[in-house]
């Protein structure tokens, strides 16, 4: 059987880190597109770019990157967007897709819009798919499997081109979804800009802490805490932009969230073991619900693997050959 030509003739990536790394790999593993070629602001990223073969050809400007490009994905923090799109925007070439993976869409629709020119069609994404983990080390081809690609087509965008976009999402194993740059930003403030700057509190509340020792605290972390310490060990220049960059409807959940809180806060203080109940009830049946569409491992404690009982002979009385 003959292999289907690939989607794009040629993929521009302008920045290689955890997300643009993944998409070159999986994008090659697929044969989405005929070549690829990627920059890095860095000379030291360009560099390892190139020695991990990602890429057919690695430049060294954006401008030259989008030259002939039918398909550029901009996979650099949210912040930097404008200026790239206004640097790109000249040598774009007609009839060319430009996206980015961004974690916020209304800014970046917002600062990318207004410098790409007509007739180049601009479709934000958003693959729902990270690890704690940055660089184009960091990269895996498999990032996407399973994992949802939000779409957010400004009014007016030409269909097909949404639809060319969608189908090189799925390609690369992501389902796809299309939705307004705001409303994605009201949806990923719950589901995940909130849940960053959580553990960012927890854990610089732990480390802040007189009473209990630094040292205590990472010795009894499996209580809990190491868990939200690898969603704090996320990259600090990709989330001070995502908080900058989608303030309203963070501030809005935080508000909420805040209520929540309170309302738990007093039903410690009350003693109300049923409200306690209720709500932890609640919460255990959205972590299942999550485990049932088949977003985590239904295994438990995330799968981690337990050591075994240590060898040691037991102690006298329990001993076997004593019975
Ligand atoms: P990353 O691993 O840190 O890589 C970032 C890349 O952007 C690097 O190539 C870096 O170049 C470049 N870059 C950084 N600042 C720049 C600037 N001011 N101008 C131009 N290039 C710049 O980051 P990532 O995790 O791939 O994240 C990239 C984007 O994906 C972000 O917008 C983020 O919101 C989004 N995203 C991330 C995740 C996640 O879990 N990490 C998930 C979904 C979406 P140098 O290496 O040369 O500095």
């Amino acid at each position: 059987m003959s292999t289907p030509p690939p989607l794009f003739n040629r993929l521009a990536l302008i920045g290689v880190g955890l997300i643009g790394s993944s998409i070159a790999r999986a994008a090659r593993a697929q044969g989405a597109v005929g070549s690829i070629v990627a920059t890095a602001r860095s000379p030291v990223t360009r560099r390892r770019v190139a020695e991990l073969g990602l890429a057919d050809q690695v430049v060294e400007s954006n401008a030259a990157a989008v030259e002939g490009a039918d398909l550029v994905i901009v996979c650099i923090p949210v912040g930097a967007c404008g200026p790239v799109a206004q640097e790109i925007g000249p040598h774009l070439m007609p009839g060319a897709i430009v996206s980015d993976v961004g974690s916020v869409k209304g800014s970046v629709v917002r600062d990318m819009a207004p410098h790409l020119p007509k007739g180049v069609h601009f479709v934000p994404a958003h693959p729902v798919a990270g690890t704690e983990y940055s660089g184009p080390d960091a990269g895996f081809a498999e990032l996407f499997v399973n994992r949802w690609c939000i779409l957010t087509p400004p009014q007016g965008t030409d269909a097909a081109a949404t639809e060319k976009l969608a189908a090189f999402w799925r390609l690369i194993g992501a389902n796809v979804e299309t939705m307004a740059p705001d409303h994605h930003d009201l949806v990923l403030a719950v589901t995940s800009h909130l849940p960053h700057l959580i553990a960012y509190t927890i854990v610089g509340t732990a480390d802040e802490l007189e009473t209990v020792t630094r040292s205590e605290v990472l010795k009894f972390s499996a209580g809990g805490f190491r868990d939200f310490t690898r969603i704090a060990a996320s990259d600090p220049t990709m989330w001070r932009d995502v908080f900058l960059a989608n303030k309203d409807a963070v501030l809005e959940m935080l508000g909420r969230f805040n209520e929540d809180v309170s309302a738990l806060t007093k039903a410690i203080r009350k003693g109300d073991g049923d409200a306690l109940y209720e709500h932890f009830a609640r919460t255990r049946a959205i972590r299942k619900g999550i485990v049932q569409i088949g977003q985590d491992s239904p295994a438990p404690d995330f799968g981690r693997p337990h050591p075994d009982l240590p060898h040691a002979p037991l102690p006298k009385p329990y001993a076997a050959d004593e019975t």
